[in-house]
Order: C-alpha cells, then structure tokens, then sequence
C-alpha cells in the first residue's frame, strides 16, 4: 500500500506544481467561482459546452496543492464527457472522498481520480478536493455560478 500512497502523492504533486488546463477562457458558456475559506482555497472554472458534449474546461485560482491537483485532474477527466457523464462523475467522487477510508473501493470510471481516495482519512481536506466539483455543479446549473463551501 506504501508504494502506492508514494505514487498518488507524486500525481498530485505533479499536477499541483504544473496545473493542467490553468487558462482563462474568453468563450466560455459556463463559469463558475468557488471558495474554500477554510482552507483559502479559490478556483474560478471556465466550460465550452457545444450540444451535449464538453467541448474544453479550464480552471484558474490559487490554493493549496490538493484543491489545485484536483481541479486540474477534473479538467482532464472531464473533456468530452456529457454534463450527464459529469455529474455521475461527481457523485462517484463526492462518494469516494466521504466514505469510511477503510472501506475497499473500486474506482471505475473514476480512473486516475481515485488518487483523492485517501483524503477520506481526512475530513479537513475533502473540501478541498471536492471544491473544484461543486463550483462544475453550481457552472453547470447556472452558467454564472458562485458556490461557497461551509
Ligand atoms: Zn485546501
């Protein structure tokens, strides 16, 4: 299990450090800003949705290394997914980060994502993981969203 935790740890290091899809985005048809003040986390995500497809997400804002890893592995995740796709996405996620860490999990179409799984042992930290998903929820339900997590 240790090797493991060293690998999930590098990943979101990595993606901490080098951030994927941190852009602004002029065209977007969906915004969202979300807050994290426990934490100071703030993420602000930008989505194109063409039809019933994804067609580019990105995120910009500054916070800690969990909540910019995983709104960057979001963003990757969630390119060419359906807003449908997205929300059962997001229930998965929401599912893993708050359930008994000692309870055996299969990933699934998580993939990747399921590096977030042991900040279930963290309850202080789920915030942070989980911010990035509830600013794409509050995007995707009001195009101009504002979430503050409590
Ligand atoms: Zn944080």
């Amino acid at each position: 299990m240790t090797d493991l935790r060293e690998l999930y740890q590098e990943l979101i290091l990595d993606h901490s450090r080098s951030p994927r899809n941190f852009r602004p985005m002029p065209d977007a048809s969906h915004k969202a800003i979300g807050n994290n003040p426990l934490c100071g986390d703030r993420v602000t995500l930008f989505l194109r949705v063409e039809g019933d497809r994804i067609a580019d997400v990105s995120f910009q804002g500054s916070g800690c290394a969990i909540s910019k890893a995983s709104a960057s592995m979001m963003t990757d995740a969630l390119k060419g997914k359906s807003p449908a796709e997205a929300e059962v996405l997001f229930a998965r996620f929401h599912e893993m980060v708050t359930m008994d860490p000692r309870a055996s999990f299969e990933p699934g179409s998580l993939g990747k994502l399921v590096v977030f799984r042991g900040v279930a042992e963290f309850p202080a930290r789920v915030k942070c993981a989980s911010l990035a998903w509830h600013t794409l929820q509050a995007a995707l339900v009001s195009k101009e969203g504002k979430v503050t997590l409590e």
